[in-house]
C-alpha cells in the first residue's frame, strides 16, 4: 500500500466531507527542517517527510495514518494544537474504534495525549 492510497482511505473513512472537489494535494519530501510532516491551508498541501512512517514499535501503516490524521485535522480546525483539533482528533479516534481499528484509536490517543502534556 503507498502513501496517496493510504492518504485516500483516510479522506474517504475519517474525513468524508472535507475537501470534497479534491482540492488538497498531498507532497512527499526528503527534508521539512526538521519536522516529519505539515499542513498548510494556503497551498493546500499536506507534506510528509519521506519515510517519516518509521516509528519504533509500531507497524508504518498505523504510525502513517496517524500522522495523517494529525495533518487533516489541522485543515479542518481552526488554531494550532487546541481545543479544535483535539476535538478532531477525538473523533477520529472513536470512528477508528467505530470502525474496528482499535490499535488506530490507542495510537491517536496517544498522539493528542502527546500533545497536551507539551503545554
Ligand atoms: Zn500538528
Amino acid at each position: 500500500m503507498d502513501v496517496e492510497s493510504v492518504y485516500i482511505q483516510i479522506k474517504r473513512d475519517y474525513f468524508p466531507r472535507w475537501d470534497s472537489n479534491n482540492e488538497w494535494k498531498l507532497r512527499i519530501v526528503d527534508d521539512l527542517y526538521g519536522a516529519q510532516s505539515g499542513c498548510n491551508a494556503e497551498s493546500k498541501t499536506i507534506t510528509l517527510v519521506r519515510d517519516c512512517s518509521i516509528h519504533p514499535g509500531d507497524p508504518k501503516i498505523a504510525h502513517l495514518k496517524v500522522i495523517l490524521i494529525h495533518e487533516i485535522s489541522h485543515a479542518t480546525a481552526r488554531g494550532f494544537h487546541e481545543a479544535e483539533w483535539i476535538t478532531e482528533m477525538e473523533k477520529a479516534s472513536e470512528k477508528a474504534e467505530y470502525i474496528g481499528d482499535m490499535e488506530l484509536a490507542r495510537l491517536i490517543k496517544e498522539e493528542v495525549n502527546r500533545y497536551i502534556m507539551r503545554k
